[in-house]
């Protein structure tokens, strides 16, 4: 299981005016935030059928096409919420979390509990904005037990974030990227 939903482009045509009559479309150099659903790291959340989208990858695809699985939406603004279509930029992440599933390192999915091993995996997921429902069935580990043992305050997931050494979102990016070399 891929942690990035592919999106529906076909599903996606038919519901894109709902989607985005939930951002708050300014002038094209202001953010355009999303008005609904926060993920609880900080992104918007748009529900398609049974799958969550983090909006930010959902107002790309809707102006510049399908996105490859493999590459992330980043902003070139730092706001996660933001939607504006200008704002945002495809980017590779060298040892993401794809990758990591991809190669699979997650296929077993059966931890149960967090080790020292699936600590860092579970860690830049959350970095990467994965909804704690998803790592939770990505590791089969309950969402509770994830909150307790990653010491993630639940009302401010975004100091957490932020204080973490590897960028929370693509703030950074191409320095972080630099420093992988
Ligand atoms: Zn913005």
């Amino acid at each position: 299981m891929l942690k990035i939903n592919k999106i529906d482009l076909i599903a996606l045509e038919k519901v894109k005016d709902k989607f985005w009559s939930l951002v708050d479309i300014q002038d094209k150099e202001s953010c355009w935030e999303w008005k609904r659903t926060n993920s609880g790291r900080g992104y918007g959340i748009f529900k398609m059928g049974s799958k969550y989208h983090p909006s930010h990858r959902v107002a790309y695809t809707l102006i510049y096409g399908d996105v490859p699985d493999d590459l992330l939406i980043c902003h070139h603004c730092d706001n996660k919420l933001c939607c504006n279509p200008l704002h945002l930029f495809k980017g590779t992440v060298k040892d993401n979390a794809i990758d990591m599933v991809n190669k699979g390192r997650w296929n077993g999915g059966r931890d149960k509990k967090i080790t020292e091993k699936n600590r860092e995996d579970i860690k830049r997921l959350i970095e990467l904005g994965t909804p704690i429902a998803e790592i939770a069935k990505l590791h089969n580990i309950n969402r509770a037990t994830i909150y307790r043992n990653m010491a993630i305050p639940k009302r401010s997931l975004k100091k957490y974030l932020e204080s973490l050494d590897k960028p929370a979102t693509c703030r950074n990016m191409q320095q972080w990227l630099d420093s992988q070399k």
